[in-house]
């Protein structure tokens, strides 16, 4: 090889043209790379044997917006807890949740157990082999749609994620900017993809841009790509792919409230079962808004009847950073007797249940910043938590694979 496969509707040279590897021999090179160095990942079916539709699907959920190594326990969790999709369909929504709190992105989770009953009821269990109807399931957009068919069944699809986009941007040096550029690489994946190994080949590419064309400091001389990539050749890999600027959403703020009883038990509510977040455990808190008044924060508290000096503020804030908005909390400690009741649409949770709640990151971050050790098995250390840690703002900074 020689020099690039040129991108669709760009014209080259006759002794260009005539030095090009085809697609054929770009897709060879991939794949005999992928034979060698392929990640063994516990969803990834060995050389030879058939991939299982209900692993592939489970991890490329899992995947989006993740990383594999943040995946490979709950895949794990998961297939130990619901072995099939009709084990997961006869699941409670809740069960669900709880396996899942912590992957973030709850929606997907609600999704999978929805997908997972319309896949037992209208298709016996047996995932559907075309692309159209993998699409018209709830949760399956085009990417995963198009990675069940590719992985699990061999059809001849590019399922294109962030890794695939910067693989062949660099590869075509393709200068238009992301989004506007999807097109162009999906075209250009379709033209690469040979007829005999789609399967493979789509996770050749996915293993390339995860482990070699990353996004900082590319490995090229490991890469079987190495020669044609244009990007290579002009020695500036990583302006590849070009993106439009993101759009940071505006800052929310608010305040929580952590009620602690003298027993330990810690009061909490679910979450409406749609929107952010929905369905998950959450301690309350008050309206999250760009022109929050610290001032009035107790106006939200809950009502448990008891002097709004009770609550104790947690010095710090704990931060979070949603896909469209980054988020700041201020916490509230209390404090109440083991007599209180909770109030309506609250409970209170024992602490040694605690652990076990569907309690999404951020809640986990806003009830350590309270003191509370959320560990399995870690009873509190007295009456009450040590309520004056030092405050650890974390943000979520998550890139897929
Ligand atoms: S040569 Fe470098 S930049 Fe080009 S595809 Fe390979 S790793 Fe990526």
């Amino acid at each position: 090889m020689t020099v690039a496969a040129p991108p669709p509707g760009r014209k080259t040279s006759r002794a260009a043209r005539a030095a090009e590897p085809s697609p054929g021999a770009l897709a060879a090179a991939l794949l005999g790379w992928y034979d060698r160095h392929r990640r063994v990942l516990p969803w990834r079916a060995p050389p030879g044997v058939k991939a299982d539709p209900y692993a592939v699907w489970l991890s490329e959920i899992m995947l989006q917006q993740t990383t594999v190594k943040a995946v490979v326990p709950y895949f794990q969790k998961f297939t130990a807890a619901f072995p099939t999709v009709r084990d997961l369909a006869e699941a409670e929504l809740d069960s669900v949740l709880r396996l899942w709190a912590g992957l973030g992105y709850y929606a997907r989770a609600r999704n999978l157990h929805a997908c997972a009953k319309v896949l037992v009821d209208r298709y016996g269990g047996v995932f559907p082999r075309s692309v159209e109807e993998l699409r018209a399931l709830p949760g399956i957009g085009a990417y995963t749609a198009n990675a069940v068919a590719s992985i699990a069944f061999d059809l001849p699809v590019v399922p294109i994620d962030g890794n695939v986009e910067r693989v062949l941007t660099r590869v075509h040096a393709v200068e238009e900017m992301l989004p506007a550029a999807k097109p162009r690489v999906t075209a250009l994946a379709e033209a690469l993809e040979p007829s005999d190994r789609p399967g493979d080949f789509a996770q050749a590419l996915m293993d390339l841009g995860a482990t070699i064309c990353t996004p900082k400091a590319p490995a090229c001389v490991l890469c079987p790509w190495a020669e044609p990539c244009l990007a290579r050749r002009r020695g500036d890999p990583e302006t590849f792919p070009v993106k439009a600027p993101k759009r940071e959403g505006l800052l929310r703020r608010g305040a929580a409230f952590v009620a602690v009883r003298a027993d330990g038990a810690v009061l909490v509510r679910t979450r409406v079962a749609e929107g952010l977040l929905g369905g998950m455990t959450e301690v309350p808190t008050g309206a999250w808004s760009g022109d929050h008044d610290e001032a009035t924060s107790l106006d939200h508290a809950p009502d448990l009847g008891v002097a709004r000096r009770q609550w104790r503020r947690v010095p710090g804030v704990v931060t979070h950073v949603f896909t469209h908005f980054p988020l700041e909390l201020l916490v509230f400690v209390a404090d109440v007797a083991d007599r209180i009741a909770a109030p309506g649409g609250m409970r209170w949770i024992a602490r040694k249940d605690l652990a076990g709640e569907a309690f999404p990151s951020l809640m986990r971050k806003v009830i350590a910043h309270a003191g509370i050790d959320l560990r399995p098995g870690e009873a509190p250390s007295g009456d009450a938590p040590a309520h004056a840690q030092k405050p650890d703002p974390t943000k979520t900074n998550r890139r897929r694979r």
